[in-house]
């Protein structure tokens, strides 16, 4: 998708367009010289134009990369006085087209922006600079028997500034709860040059408006996250990873009804997943394998996490005894050691990798009352299959379309694999699916955010009036709008 298929999006003339001078501006102030990529160098700034998905694809021709805080304000100051246009960028992992330009924005990544700042070890309060990578931190505080509260897919890449604009979810929210409880304070740069600091690295400070919440979830639209101060968990001693096969969605329900119950403070994850996503990743993860000998509609991953092994292996036999016993799942295996953990996982982590190998792959991630989660993907499938898009043979247009999730949150991640992106495949799909979560009370975004993919939506999980109210907020803090334009908020539903 570039631009030219958004028809709604022209170039907003009142963004100044890039010249040598200001060019020669910006290298003045940014000290490493890796810090400002050029269309001198194509293929650098390629990677910077074209999301993870390769789905949307932009045209800036600059990108800058400071390494300070005051590098920061020294650009954003500049951008703003001139009207140029600037899309915040980090891992560029996000699945919305939040992270890209649209047309010629400057592309203002935290690369290098990548120190740990602070770490006490006994709150566990880690303070880091936004381009830190999810996995560096996570290794890093391992040495010193913590962890990240959060886990995503895309650990390797994704950035802690990226995952606090993009309010991250992923796979330990069930246990640790959501970015907005973990994050402490942020520093940020706004569209004006100013540095502030919302809030303080403590756990309790009741002193007026939370501001860094409204920053949480922004998708860079209010102004750039610096530095991320977060409450960081201790490392759990005794790790267990169990995978179960599941006749019916309704068994997976009563599965994850008796694991709260039966695990309650060691269940850590409580993942699923369909046997058509498992079929995915059978046909592209190296190194999947069936987990039994009998094939089931549905999959459950299951981790508990606590500080006595003992104790946990011997809730979890207890456990996996009685929903096997009572036929509440079909079969069940527990890993032996850390590499079966990690192989368990693997067939729940590769899921979203294995789609990208199919071809164009629409992504919707939603929020929907648990007991008609899976229910988005049968209408889909009856959807499409009337209108001869879906074959169940895979000799449509549309080859798979597959359901799996964090069920812990009520999360659906619904996956359309098709052998490309066509506008009328575009136009069979949406705005039907947001259609079919607004009738079930639900949200078009759960995890993912907005970005150029569901801001044309918005309305369909917002209010005019909420949506009046977001539009005064980034008046205020990015008045001239130069912040990631044509994203986030609607143009029309
Ligand atoms: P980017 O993609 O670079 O940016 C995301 C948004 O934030 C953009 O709008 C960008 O403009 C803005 N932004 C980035 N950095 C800053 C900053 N410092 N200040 C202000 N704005 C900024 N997401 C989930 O929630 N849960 C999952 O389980 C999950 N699994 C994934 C698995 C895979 C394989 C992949 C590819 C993605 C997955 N994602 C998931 C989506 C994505 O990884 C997350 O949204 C991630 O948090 C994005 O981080 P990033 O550093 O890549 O940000």
């Amino acid at each position: 998708f570039t631009a030219d298929r958004y028809p709604n999006l022209e170039r907003d003339s009142r963004y100044k367009q890039l010249d040598a001078e200001d060019v020669a501006y910006f290298k003045s102030v940014i000290s490493s010289p890796a810090g400002v990529i050029t269309a001198d160098n194509p293929e650098e700034l390629d990677s910077f134009n074209e999301d993870w998905m390769r789905k949307y694809k932009g045209r800036s021709t600059l990108v800058l990369r400071p390494k300070t805080s005051a590098e920061v304000s020294a650009i954003l100051r500049y951008c703003n006085e001139k009207s140029l246009a600037v899309v915040p960028q980090g891992g560029n992992t996000g699945l919305v087209g939040g992270s890209i330009p649209v047309h010629d924005e400057i592309v203002l990544s935290t690369q290098l922006l990548n120190q740990i700042r602070h770490f006490d070890e006994v709150s566990g309060i880690l303070t880091a600079e936004a381009g830190c990578v999810l996995e560096v931190l996570d290794n890093w505080l391992a040495e010193k028997g913590y962890m990240m509260p959060l886990d995503l897919g895309a650990k390797g890449s994704c950035q802690i500034g990226g995952n606090v604009a993009a309010n991250a979810g992923g796979l330990r929210l069930l246990r640790y709860g959501s970015l907005h409880g973990t994050v402490l304070s942020l520093e940020v740069v706004l569209a004006d040059g100013t540095i502030m600091e919302l809030g303080k690295p403590l756990r309790k400070d009741n002193t007026g408006y939370d501001l860094k919440q409204l920053f949480i979830g922004s998708e860079g639209t209010l102004g750039l996250i610096t530095s991320v101060s977060i409450l960081t968990p201790r490392r759990s001693k005794a790790v267990n990873v169990a995978v179960l096969g599941v006749e019916s969605f309704e068994a997976v329900q009563e599965t994850f009804k008796r694991a709260k119950g039966d695990l309650s403070e060691i269940l850590s994850a409580f993942e699923f997943f369909d046997r058509q996503s498992f079929n995915l990743v059978l046909r592209h993860v190296q190194g999947a394998r069936e987990p039994f000998d009998t094939q089931t509609p549905f999959y459950v991953l299951i981790e508990t996490s606590g500080s006595n092994k003992d104790h946990d292996d011997e809730k979890l036999a207890t456990f996996l005894e009685s929903v096997l016993g009572d036929e509440v799942v079909a079969d069940g295996v527990l890993a032996q050691d850390s590499t079966q953990a990690a192989a368990f996982w693997r067939m729940r982590e590769g899921i979203p990798e294995a789609c990208q190998t199919e071809g164009g792959n629409y992504k919707y991630d939603l929020s929907v009352p648990v007991p008609q989660l899976y229910s988005i993907v049968e209408k889909m499938r009856e959807k499409l299959g009337s209108g001869g898009q879906y074959k169940e043979d895979g000799s449509g247009p549309v080859k798979n379309i597959i359901g799996f999730g964090h069920m812990g949150d009520g999360n659906l991640h619904l996956n359309i694999t098709t052998s490309g992106y066509s506008e009328q495949l575009d136009k069979a799909i949406e705005p039907y699916v947001y259609e079919i979560v607004e009738e079930n009370a639900g949200s078009i975004s759960a995890e993912h955010g907005l970005g150029l993919m569901k801001a044309p939506y918005l309305s369909y999980s917002k209010s005019n009036e909420m949506i009046e109210s977001m539009k005064r907020i980034k008046n205020v803090f990015d008045p001239k709008g130069i912040l990631n334009p044509y994203k986030y908020f609607p143009t029309s539903k």
